[in-house]
């Protein structure tokens, strides 16, 4: 399985807007606040953008902000692209909730990369049952609990702070603050998902 490993701003500075990979460190220590140009380019691209660009880019974009590989991004496309509601919809809907989104999102995590790792390290349970597997979709009904014997780790204090100051937690979950937990109340619709995309350009990129 192939996974960057490299700076997280320098894909900020690939798709030209913070991807918040690093969490909400992404929004005083960005390095395309510094340096506006792709890695790689002396100086910006002259010229017209092709269509095919604008929807390579929008795809990287959101494939990177979700912190996933291609094969298994595509296979995601392909399956929203079978469900009955929209591709675009489906895609995103799939993406949020998935299991290390969604411990982000209750603020267990600051960033999904954390969040991952939280997950594979097995400190995240579902409904009672230790789940190891970042990409797992959660379904409206599920708690999920943080082990804990993570409540006064300086991380996760820090990041339950900022989800707390900055009120990210979406309604669609609700969170206990007393049993760190979290229960998919409903599913999200299109406002309250993460990723600021254009999903037509990500579809149209794959049907080609
Ligand atoms: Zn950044």
């Amino acid at each position: 399985m192939s996974r960057y490993t490299g700076p997280s701003c320098k894909l900020c500075r690939r798709e030209a807007t913070k991807l918040f990979l690093k969490g909400e460190k992404c929004s005083t220590k960005c390095t395309l606040d510094k340096r506006q140009t792709p890695p790689g380019a002396a100086r910006p691209r002259r010229g017209k953008t092709s269509e095919y660009a604008l929807r390579l880019r929008e795809k990287q974009k959101l494939r990177r902000m979700a912190g996933m590989n291609e094969t298994s991004f595509a296979r995601r496309v392909e399956n929203a692209s079978k469900s009955p509601e929209s591709t675009g919809e489906a895609l995103l809907r799939g993406l949020e909730l998935r299991l290390d989104n969604i411990v982000r999102r209750l603020g267990f995590a600051a960033s999904t990369k954390g969040a991952r790792q939280m997950v594979l390290h097995g400190h995240i349970k579902v409904s009672g049952k230790a789940v190891n597997i970042p990409s797992f979709t959660v379904d409206t009904g599920d708690v999920i609990s943080l082990d804990p014997a993570l409540k006064d780790n300086t991380a996760v204090k820090l990041s339950l702070e900022t989800a707390q100051k900055k009120s990210t937690r979406p309604t669609f979950l609700e969170f206990d603050e007393a049993g760190l937990t979290g229960k998919v109340v409903r599913l999200p619709d299109r406002t309250e998902m993460s990723y600021p995309v254009n999903e037509q350009l990500i579809i149209e990129y794959y049907s080609r």
